[in-house]
């Protein structure tokens, strides 16, 4: 018998662990090193939202166990945000309140997969999704996409990737790591197909806010009611309004599905923490000024990064239009000497760029698609424009 269960053991180590760890040893040896793998936003909390928590510390009712679905006011404010959000009637029976958005993603797969189910999931991917997939049970099937396409996958992609197997689409727009957003015309499109086959839709909403220029969110659920019974949306507080280290998500579904993983929840984690749910709640009931004005903020380094992205010959990028993430290829820069050093993948061209250049971001292989990385621009705009000026230099020295 082996120490670690086949289950735990088969979990892949993160891909991006080379170079963060390096990244923070150099800090730690006194480097000036500038991140660009940040996948939270920079900014403090609303100084609002921090309040309402540090009034909920002295409330006793709060230092009690509460339900494990979630505070039911939070619930409910899910479901009022939700249904004025996605566009159709939601209600607090069909929310759960997790552990931030992606214990929603684990959730949501040990709810809905049984052994070799299939998960049609676009690539490029966050992390985490086969992960949660493979611990379910599921199996995940890539669809791929490129760069000509803006990293968005089609109706005959997914057709082509589909088999009588397949039980869920994994949707994600705008997409963690490309910032690809798809048109309303698109998701509709996705939607019909998935009502067509009778299969789920677990779409994650995460950055919903966070679009930019002429690029909406659209909810597929709210688009096409044929598809609400088998659908799943998951979302939280965590990058709209800086609440990261908070960790409260939810996920809205229907109310077999929701009851089935609260019970799941019941006897795993119980309530979410109830200060982190006031916390939330005073989020989603307050002002969405700072959302808009953190978004502004991204929106400015969004297009400073794609210019000076752009401005490196040799890299390919797309203009992202969502979350805080752009997503060029790299590929010009493989197998010739940079820095004096030649390297075959991105994983090792992103070490020679963080001991050459001191800059860090996560090569696309974290992402399923080598050749590109990720570079969030969740950080001030000075550090941004230095990191991407160094970058620039060490790759067309
Ligand atoms: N979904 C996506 C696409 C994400 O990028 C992230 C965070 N990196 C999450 C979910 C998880 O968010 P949370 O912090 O609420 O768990």
């Amino acid at each position: 018998m082996s120490r670690i269960s086949q289950r735990i053991g088969s979990i892949s180590e993160s891909k991006t662990l080379a170079v963060s760890a390096k990244a923070r040893a150099l800090r730690e040896a006194g480097h000036n090193v500038i991140g660009f793998g940040a996948g939270e936003p920079d900014f403090p909390t609303p100084a609002h939202i921090v309040a309402a928590a540090a009034e909920a510390c002295a409330v006793p009712r709060y230092h009690k166990y509460s339900p494990a679905a979630g505070l039911p006011e939070l619930r409910q404010a899910v479901a009022d945000k939700t249904t004025a959000d996605a566009g159709f009637p939601v209600t607090p029976g069909q929310v759960l309140v997790t552990n931030g958005a992606k214990h929603s993603v684990f959730a949501t797969m040990a709810t809905l997969l049984d052994p070799g189910d299939e998960v049609l999931l676009p690539v490029p991917y966050w992390v985490t999704y086969p992960e949660a997939i493979k611990l379910a049970g599921g199996v995940t099937v890539p669809v791929s996409s490129d760069i000509e396409n803006g990293f968005r996958v089609d109706v005959d992609a997914l057709e082509a990737a589909w088999t009588p197997r397949t039980k869920v689409l994994l949707f994600v727009s705008p997409s963690n790591p490309s910032g690809a957003v798809y048109r309303p015309e698109e998701v509709e499109a996705i939607g019909r197909w998935a009502a067509d086959k009778g299969i789920w839709v677990v779409s994650d909403d995460i950055y919903e806010y966070l679009v930019y220029g002429d690029a909406q969110f659209t909810s597929m659920a709210g688009l096409v009611p044929a598809i609400r019974d088998k659908s799943v949306l998951i979302n939280g507080v965590a990058k709209a309004y800086a609440m990261t280290g908070w960790r409260v998500g939810w996920m809205v579904g229907p109310p077999d599905v929701i009851a089935a993983a609260s019970n799941l929840q019941s006897h795993s984690t119980s309530n979410v923490c109830n200060i982190a749910q006031v916390a939330a709640l005073a989020a989603l009931e307050g002002s969405r000024a700072p959302v808009f004005s953190m978004r502004e903020a991204f929106d400015r380094r969004r297009r400073t990064m794609y210019r000076m992205l752009e401005d490196i010959p040799g890299v390919q990028v797309r203009e992202p239009e969502g979350a805080f993430y752009a997503f060029p290829s790299l590929e010009a820069f493989l197998h010739r000497p940079v820095g004096g050093r030649v390297s075959s993948t991105t994983a090792e061209l992103a070490e020679v760029i963080l001991e050459e250049a001191l800059v860090a971001f996560v090569p696309g292989e974290a992402f399923g698609m080598p050749g590109y990385g990720r570079f969030s621009y969740a950080l001030g705009d000075e550090d941004l424009e230095e990191g991407l000026h160094r970058m620039a230099d060490l790759l067309t020295g």
